[in-house]
């Protein structure tokens, strides 16, 4: 069976069963899949990354729980592997993560910090192969068909090596999901976290799925997974024997997607987003929200993060979007064109807040979403402060300077008043 080492990168055929250690290096991080170097589509997804990104550049906080987050009336961002294990998670509360785990190092995130490490990693990939398609800051699908030839290694052994990588040179971990579809890729990645590598390949991805509930389907939230209930679908076997027409006419297009997902048929390409369209943000509450002052918390937060990966792709939009969700769902979308692109936490921010202060509707509101649209190259942003707007000028220099700064002396070493509601 094929096998891998991950950490020498030795690479084993032949025998029945792949070795328990490996005998080079004696590590015992041995993968080994039946279909290993046949696999193509990757996820790979690094370690609870804006807390690792903090560990790395304080190691004081090394053996410390730390929740990454917005304040103490903001949401967690991102918790550490040991916060996790007192049970904080992603987009709790900050009073409750506090509760479960009052000894947490809570810092606010350095959203420049991180955009900095993320192109770093990108950069990486994009050396492996030109389809690489980025969800997030740390996340990305990557499609290696044809890299074999190119690099001279199978898909496998690129993946091990961009990990080692990543650890080597950026003091961080990723654990990568490889098969042979975006939808299996994203689910592996997360099977064997942290540090994990996980394979799903023709044979065994069915049998895998079958038994999974249908929350782990791609789209399919509480919503989806209640509605699944009432026809009598809990797992995602439980779709394989439904008729497809029946699906469709009872759920849809979508109906027809799950029809197909469940039997592990993904045909949605790796696209890079070398010219985004849109970049946005956006959070849904844990109870609707609507206090203004509290809107504009989480539209300062997501403006930082829309800005964030705009500088970390070196673009800026002109357009700035406002989207609002009422407690029934219904969507109000507001949005203004800038005299010319940003790429600024600050501009983005003051020109959402003067949308939001322009939406008459009372609320309450369930979501609150910031996005830059017309995007053009980073060279073209932010050029008029001095001639058409001096007080944009001083809040361009204050961002940059924090920045800087930041970069200096770390986490926390500036946080803005509006961060903290
Ligand atoms: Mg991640």
């Amino acid at each position: 069976m094929p096998a891998l080492c991950r950490d020498c990168l030795a690479r084993f055929d032949g025998a029945a069963a792949p070795p328990r250690r490996c005998p080079g290096c004696g590590s015992p991080r041995i993968l080994s899949h039946p279909e290993l170097w046949s696999l193509e589509i990757a996820h790979v997804d690094c370690d609870a990354f804006y807390a690792s990104v903090e560990k790395r550049d304080d190691p004081s906080l090394r053996d410390r729980p730390v929740i990454v987050g917005g304040g103490r009336r903001g949401v967690v961002s991102t918790a550490c592997y040991l916060a996790r294990l007192r049970g904080v998670r992603s987009a709790m509360p900050m009073f409750e993560a506090r509760r479960l785990c009052p000894d947490a190092v809570v810092i606010s995130p350095r959203f420049d910090a991180y955009a900095a490490v993320s192109r770093a990693i990108r950069d990486r990939m994009e050396a492996l192969t030109d389809r690489v398609e980025p969800l997030s800051l740390d996340e990305a699908f990557l499609d290696l068909r044809g890299t074999t030839r190119l690099h001279g290694a199978p898909a496998a052994v690129l993946l091990a090596r961009l990990t080692r990588e990543i650890e080597r040179d950026l003091g961080l971990t990723a654990s990568v999901g490889l098969s042979y579809n975006k939808f299996l890729a994203k689910i592996a990645s997360d099977l064997d976290k942290p540090r994990g590598f996980s394979v799903l390949g023709r044979s065994d991805a069915p049998g895998f799925l079958a038994r999974q509930e249908v929350g782990l389907l791609w789209g399919i939230g509480a919503a989806g997974q209640a509605a699944l209930a009432q026809a009598g679908i809990h797992r995602i076997g439980d779709l394989l024997h439904r008729d497809r027409q029946a699906l469709r006419a009872r759920f849809g297009v979508a109906g027809e997607r799950l029809w197909h997902l469940a039997r592990g048929e993904d045909d949605r390409p790796v696209c890079p987003e070398r010219d985004p369209r849109c970049l946005s943000n956006e959070t849904t509450f844990p109870e609707d929200i609507a206090d203004r002052d509290a809107l504009a918390g989480h539209l300062w937060r997501l403006s930082e993060k829309v800005s964030a990966r705009a500088k970390a792709r070196a673009v800026a939009g002109r357009l700035v979007l406002l989207r609002l969700k009422r407690a029934d769902h219904s969507l109000l979308v507001r949005r203004s064109a800038l005299r010319e692109p940003t790429q600024l936490a600050e501009r983005l921010y003051r020109a959402a807040r003067i949308l939001l202060d322009q939406v008459a509707d009372p609320g309450p509101f369930r979501l609150i979403g910031v996005g830059l649209a017309e995007i053009a190259p980073a060279a073209q942003a932010d050029r008029d402060r001095d001639l058409l707007d001096p007080l944009a000028a001083r809040h361009e220099a204050a961002e940059r300077a924090a920045d800087a700064i930041r970069a200096r002396f770390g986490q926390g070493a500036i946080l803005k008043g509006r961060a903290l509601r």
